[in-house]
């Protein structure tokens, strides 16, 4: 049987991410990234990397890694026939995934990781990890996605989900440079999107929160409300492909022990805008830091709790801040106050992008606009009720 100091299952953002991680810390770590699949390997998403992204890499010592792409300047929020469209503090890149997974994966490799395709199916813990009777390891990292098999070892329920599809369709005029979102009227919470690739294509989806209550969309459905939202996004469109999203909670708790869980396996998906490659990232570098410094202290068992506190302060309240956002979204006049609060102000719109895409807040900017934006829609849902009144009464 083959031992490890690491073994990460899963070679997505996450699992390459633990990796890297882990090999800065120790490089003479002897790492294994398991994986299912033959790299590249293509992966359903939207494919928006957003700087801070690139951040943590670049502290990782990945640099480089969208140098040849086309950064994506603008962002477009529309809601029935209102629209904000601003200039971001800072560039977002759209990377298909075949391309951006297979060069973390690389910078794995390149790292001292050893990639090896294997389908994890079970976990026994005793005094070592054994994983399907052939893999030993000291630390152990899921990075298994949605469907996490690690997750599931350790008793973990999954929480809640949201769906989506994504396809690429060649870049109209109107929406090249854009990353747009239009959120859905019809159906609640739910939004599509189409994020210019800079290269003639765009990456075009649409997805909605599960409730367990009713039956999830079909394909065809979540088609149909693109093309609703998105006129033409599916004409000439490829490659489609759905996938659930586990989406984190304000409740978050990081398991301790020596087995970790990242990314999506973690149900790290954020509630409000679907964007996971963040925490993805950031969770795995923390776990990697975590095993291998466990590991250097001679007790693999304290990975979890230090990996725990790493995340902690880098997470733990943007969690719960975006958990409270996401569930004000559910509410489509809140969605409206936040677009009109971002059109009158860039500091609303930059802290909102900030909790979409990353770990910010709801800061206070944010708070007051939304405020000011729902009474100012109350005043003048009440001003209309006075004038139809005063119209329907007879004279
Ligand atoms: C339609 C859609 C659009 C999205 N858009 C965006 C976006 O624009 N930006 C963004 O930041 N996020 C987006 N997300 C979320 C993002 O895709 C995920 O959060 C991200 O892929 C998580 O990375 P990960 O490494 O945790 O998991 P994954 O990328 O899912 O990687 C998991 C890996 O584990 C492997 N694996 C699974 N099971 C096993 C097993 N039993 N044994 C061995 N290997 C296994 C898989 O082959 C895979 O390579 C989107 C998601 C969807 C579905």
């Amino acid at each position: 049987m083959t031992a490890w100091d690491l073994a990460v299952v899963g070679a997505g953002p996450a699992g390459a991410a633990t990796a890297l991680g882990a090999l800065r810390v120790n490089p003479a770590l002897r790492v294994a990234l398991l994986d299912r699949a033959d790299f590249p390997r293509d992966k359903s998403c939207g494919d928006g990397i957003a700087p801070q992204v690139i951040d943590l890499l670049d502290e990782a010592g990945v640099s480089g890694i969208v140098n040849d792409r086309v950064p994506v300047p603008r962002l477009r929020l529309d809601r029935g026939s209102f629209g904000v469209d601003r200039k971001m503090t800072r560039p977002t890149w759209v990377v298909p995934r075949t391309v951006f997974d297979q060069r973390l994966v690389r910078a794995a490799q390149t790292a001292g990781a050893t990639l090896v395709r294997h389908r994890v199916r079970r976990l026994v813990q005793g005094s070592t990890l054994i994983l399907d009777d052939e893999v030993e390891a000291r630390t152990l990292v899921g990075a298994d996605g949605a469907h996490s098999v690690i997750r599931r070892a350790l008793g973990l329920d999954p929480g809640p989900m949201a769906v989506a599809i994504r396809g690429y369709s060649p870049t109209p005029a109107s929406r090249s440079g854009q990353q747009v979102i239009v959120f859905d009227t019809a159906r609640q919470p739910a939004y599509a999107w189409s994020f210019d690739r800079g290269d003639g294509l765009s990456n075009v989806g649409y997805g909605e929160l599960l409730d367990h209550r009713r039956d999830g969309p079909t394909r065809a459905q979540m088609l149909e409300r693109l093309d609703t939202l998105l006129p033409g996004a599916t004409d000439g469109g490829t490659d489609w492909k759905g996938h659930q999203l586990p989406l984190s909670t304000g409740r978050w708790r990081p398991p301790a022990g020596r087995v970790m869980l990242v990314g999506d396996a973690a149900g790290l998906v954020n509630p409000m805008t679907g964007e996971g490659i963040y925490y993805a990232v950031a969770t795995g570098l923390a776990a990697g830091r975590a095993a291998a410094r466990a590991l250097a202290a001679g007790d693999p068992t304290t990975a979890g709790a230090r990996c725990a506190s790493a995340i902690q302060p880098l997470l733990g309240g943007h969690l719960r801040h975006v958990a409270v956002a996401a569930w004000l979204c559910r509410h489509g006049s809140v969605i409206d106050a936040g677009l009109r609060a971002s059109a009158v102000d860039q500091r609303v719109f930059d802290d909102l992008v900030e909790l979409g895409l990353a770990n910010g807040r709801i800061t206070t900017a944010m708070a007051r606009g939304l405020v000011r934006e729902l009474a100012g829609a109350s005043r003048s849902r009440g001003l209309r009720r006075r004038r139809n009144d005063t119209e329907e009464s007879p004279a």
